[in-house]
């Protein structure tokens, strides 16, 4: 996924940047970045931080990161942000993108003369071809509407220049971008509005799909690119991603979450002594399911978070199970002997939540029911670095569908429609590969009415695989 921040200020921007930007850290597990400008002189600071955490990394670098204005990013993908002196001026950009015509796109800057230095895993930095189509527009403006034209994919992202701080919010406001202010004329503008809370900013306005916005101390917030009529906002932002405190189009995650599992538990016969949510997305489903059905809530499984930062995130998949594993401890008195509920956000390979089933009877529970929050996941997410799963073939619904189908991916519409024979059988599949007593999964439709958003302005591509835009 990746977070961004950017803050504009009456004093130096330093500390509030570093802050708002280490907020995001859960968003992003590779690279860190922070910008300033001062005077017109730029201010750069890159780290990996695949082994460290943020604050570990910059809390040196702050003391050079001069100016009242700045951006950093918490980056899943490329080293940024990018900066650049053209005929636009100083600037430097970072983003959260995917960027599915990145080849066609680096040949029609190449053919313009103009040049990559940056590199992102051996390939084009995401980031420095956007700040290169962003260059070939007249104005700031003009190039925003030059990035919207040509990206396939998603892509919102903050600049700082001269002017001010830019954010620009993808075409079909796939990634969120909100705007607080602090007092008469300080602004932060986050991927997440939890970021500034602590910093004393409030949620001023929620930037539009498609939207741009010059923000300047002396005239606050300036539309500079009219919105997209259209949105398709990531619902999974509610279901996983989000920091539970934060607010999407004004929509509290934690809210959301609960919501999602007390619809559940209200429409559900099971029987179980306790429910249990998987930390950390699966708690706020937890609670909720629990009013729903009136089945007590005990955490029967504890996240040790001492030593594990959030960004150590090993390259391949066994070692990344291997950190999941560890980082979730069972309460061998809480669970022996019972009947559980355990809630969760969503199952995308299935091998995880197989791993934690063993354990769970390992450690004595008698029967193990688990309750998805969201739909299962039919469809790979073509939007997002959506870092669960790149391709639709890593889902274990496919898995089970091309079981199912005698070795084939068809008819997936009657698999997508939880009323269908097709459905019943696929979920049946996958409670047989988890190894669990009862499996169930919310509707698209509970979904849609705990996010309190129109179905057509959110993206529920992963499991219906409908979208707007490419
Ligand atoms: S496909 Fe899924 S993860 Fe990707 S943007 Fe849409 S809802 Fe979000």
């Amino acid at each position: 996924m990746s977070g961004l921040f950017g803050v504009i200020t009456n004093k130096p921007c330093a500390t509030d940047l570093f802050y708002g930007t280490d907020y995001h850290s859960h968003l992003g597990t590779r690279r860190a970045g922070l910008s300033t400008i001062d005077n017109g002189r730029m201010h750069l600071n890159i780290h990996n931080i695949e082994n460290t955490q943020f604050k570990t990394k910059f809390t040196y670098d702050i003391n050079e990161m001069l100016g009242d204005r700045g951006i950093g990013v918490i980056s899943d993908t490329d080293a940024q942000p990018i900066v650049c002196n053209s005929h636009l001026g100083r600037f430097a950009v970072c983003s959260v993108s995917k960027i599915n015509n990145i080849a066609e796109l680096e040949k029609l800057c190449l053919e313009k003369n103009q040049q990559f230095t940056e590199l992102s895993m051996g390939s084009t930095n995401p980031t420095e071809l956007i700040a290169l189509l962003i260059t070939q527009g007249n104005s700031f403006a003009d190039g925003i509407q030059n990035v919207y034209k040509h990206v396939r994919g998603s892509v919102s992202f903050l600049i700082v220049c001269n002017e001010g701080i830019i954010a620009a919010r993808d075409l079909y406001g796939r990634t969120p971008l909100v705007v607080g202010r602090r007092g008469e004329n300080d602004y932060a503008v986050a991927s997440e509005t939890s970021s500034y809370v602590n910093l004393g900013f409030e949620t001023e306005y929620f930037v539009k799909a498609g939207e741009a916005v010059l923000i300047t101390k002396e005239n606050g917030i300036q539309q500079i690119v009219k919105p997209n009529d259209k949105m398709q906002i990531c619902s999974f932002l509610w279901i996983y991603y989000g920091y539970p405190c934060v607010e999407y189009e004004d929509i509290n995650a934690e809210e959301v979450r609960y919501r999602l599992g007390e619809a559940m538990g209200r429409n559900d016969d099971v029987q179980a002594d306790y429910v249990c949510g998987i930390p950390d997305s699966g708690v706020g489903m937890a609670l909720g399911y629990a009013a729903g059905s009136g089945i007590p809530y005990k955490r029967g499984i504890l996240k040790y978070t001492p030593t594990w930062a959030r960004s150590f995130m090993p390259v391949n998949q066994e070692a990344r199970n291997l950190v999941a594993k560890m980082k979730l401890i069972p309460s061998r008195k809480v669970l022996e002997g019972k009947d559980m509920v355990f809630c969760d956000d969503s199952i995308v390979r299935g091998t995880q939540l197989r791993d934690q089933v063993k354990m769970l009877y390992a450690k004595g529970v008698k029967h193990i029911h688990v309750r998805i929050s969201c739909p299962p996941l039919v469809h790979g997410c073509q939007y997002l670095n959506f870092s669960a799963s790149k391709t639709d073939k890593e889902l274990i619904t496919r898995r089970v569908i091309e079981e199912l189908e005698g070795g084939q991916i068809r008819n997936l519409e009657a698999y997508q429609d939880e009323t269908t024979k097709e459905y019943a059988n696929m979920v049946e599949k996958i409670r047989q590969a988890v190894g669990v007593d009862t499996l169930k999964f919310n509707s698209l439709g509970t979904l849609c009415d705990a996010i309190g958003l129109p179905k057509c302005d959110v993206c529920t591509h992963c499991f219906d695989g409908s979208s707007y835009g490419e």
